[in-house]
């Protein structure tokens, strides 16, 4: 019975077929699963990706905004077979331990160096790295003593996974109502959305307006209470929202004044995305904690990396009965992963991709932001290969188009039908190609985006 299954895997006709039948993909009314069959991906190679027709398409979202280094990297595909060829996995809970995490764990705290990144805590995705460090932050105040410090505040619309632990500290409601009650003691403060907020236009403004609301919920709440802030650098899933550039800054300020961990989510905007190495080291600020994950090894094998600076983890230097980690999973520390990850960020280094990250983005938003002329259009903005276009159903009272209107899914149509997929969250059109995109590429994808919004109206 399993022989004809697997062989079911390479007949086109079943997959067709059988695509939404039984499987429930991810963030979709199953309902709409069936009646619009998602893409299948069949292959893929640098920026491109296949679909089941052989049709070449544009990857515009390097899948979800992980596959950084591009699709079918033979220095990855090497480095994982002859890690398989070696040990193709075994635990590093207790005392067991393998190379390449060994490995991985020197190479990441090299590269954190200057954020002061002393130890790693392994994962198997994002979700995982978000729940280490809540939990680690909680660990960290019992050990040093003020076993009170427990709640953790973060941003509207933000985005920290999926786990009981990262929807409680997520902003948008949409990730929230079918799970809630949700963990007790997590309060979000507004985040500081230039296009969208009651006070200023001013991105100095606000930045400073949103640093004195933590610093308000702080005090509201109680310094004594509250264990951390977490935040991504550049909000992603939740609506791509680039901070005024003295936010981070300031909130750094707040933290230390508060005496609060920050958390930096690092799962997007780690390894290059925004055209910094890191997100925060764009910003100028040393987070205590980073969640790394994603283009960690750009999604050739899963994993998830929890980094801690100098400063958390000395708490662990205590004679507590409370300093053992009970936190981990099966496959921290997996080593095809670690073994993908350290070819993958050697490639990310010696092509200096957060480099090429910034400077096709700036090219890239200039571009975009030529699609402003159109009436459905009501912002474009972005960081490095972090971008987005937001619909309104009307520029002057910014009413945002309903979250995957048909509207926007007959863009997502057309653009496809031209050579590029895209990804639609909510109103936004989300453009997060691999970091290895280049000129002609974006060249490319404007100009299916003027065809596909030259054709439709809203409405
Ligand atoms: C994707 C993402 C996560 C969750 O990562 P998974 O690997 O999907 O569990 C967490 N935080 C941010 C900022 C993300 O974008």
């Amino acid at each position: 019975m399993t022989e004809t299954y697997r062989e079911t895997a390479a007949d086109a006709n079943f997959i067709a077929e059988n695509n939404a039948r039984h499987m429930w993909h991810p963030m979709v009314d199953p309902k709409k699963s069936a009646e619009t069959p998602p893409t299948v991906i069949c292959k893929s190679d640098g920026v491109y990706i296949f679909d089941l027709d052989g049709n070449k398409l544009l990857d515009c979202s390097a899948s979800l905004w992980n596959v950084n280094v591009g699709h079918n990297r033979p220095e990855i595909k090497q480095a994982i077979t002859d890690q398989l060829d070696q040990l193709a996995y075994y635990n590093t809970f207790g005392n067991a331990s393998n190379p390449p995490s060994i490995a991985l764990s020197a190479l990441l705290t090299d590269m954190l160096a200057d954020e002061g990144m002393t130890k790693v805590l392994f994962s198997s995705g994002g979700s995982d790295a978000v729940e280490g460090a809540l939990k680690i932050s909680r660990q960290h105040w019992k050990l040093v003593g003020k076993p009170e410090k427990t709640k953790f505040l973060s941003l509207k619309y933000a985005y920290h996974g999926v786990h009981f632990g990262g929807v409680s500290v997520s902003g948008g409601i949409p990730w929230r109502r079918s799970y809630e009650p949700l963990l007790p003691g997590c309060f979000q403060i507004d985040s500081p959305y230039l296009y969208r907020n009651p006070w200023t236009g001013d991105p100095d403004e606000l930045g400073e307006i949103c640093a004195a609301n933590l610093a308000r919920e702080i005090e509201h709440q109680g310094a004594d209470t509250v264990a951390a802030f977490i935040a991504e650098p550049v909000q992603g899933a939740g609506g791509m929202i680039v901070p005024p550039a003295n936010f981070w800054p300031l909130i750094r300020e707040v933290c230390d004044r508060y005496d609060i961990l920050l958390i930096a989510d690092e799962v997007v905007t780690g390894f290059g995305r925004t055209g910094s190495m890191f997100g925060s080291r764009h910003w100028g600020v040393k987070p205590d904690i980073m969640c790394l994950a994603k283009g960690i090894n750009s999604g050739y094998v899963p994993l998830g990396a929890t980094a801690v600076n100098g400063r958390v983890a000395g708490a662990w230097e205590a004679d507590s009965a409370l300093a053992p980690l009970m936190h981990g999973y099966t496959y921290s520390g997996h080593p095809l992963a670690c073994a993908a990850a350290l070819a993958n960020l050697q490639i990310v280094v010696d092509e200096d991709l957060p480099g090429n990250a910034g400077s096709t983005g700036e090219y890239f938003l200039g571009r975009l932001k030529e699609l402003e002329t159109y009436d459905s259009v009501g912002d474009v903005r972005g960081l490095g290969l972090m971008l987005a276009v937001e619909f309104v159903t009307d520029k002057k009272t910014k009413e945002a188009i309903a979250p995957f209107h048909p509207y926007l899914m007959e863009i997502q149509r057309i653009c496809l039908e031209h050579g590029a997929f895209m990804r639609i969250q909510a109103n936004k059109l989300i453009l997060s190609p691999p970091l290895v995109f280049q000129k002609d590429h974006v060249d490319n994808v404007v100009d299916i985006l003027h065809t596909a919004l030259g054709q439709l109206k809203y409405g």
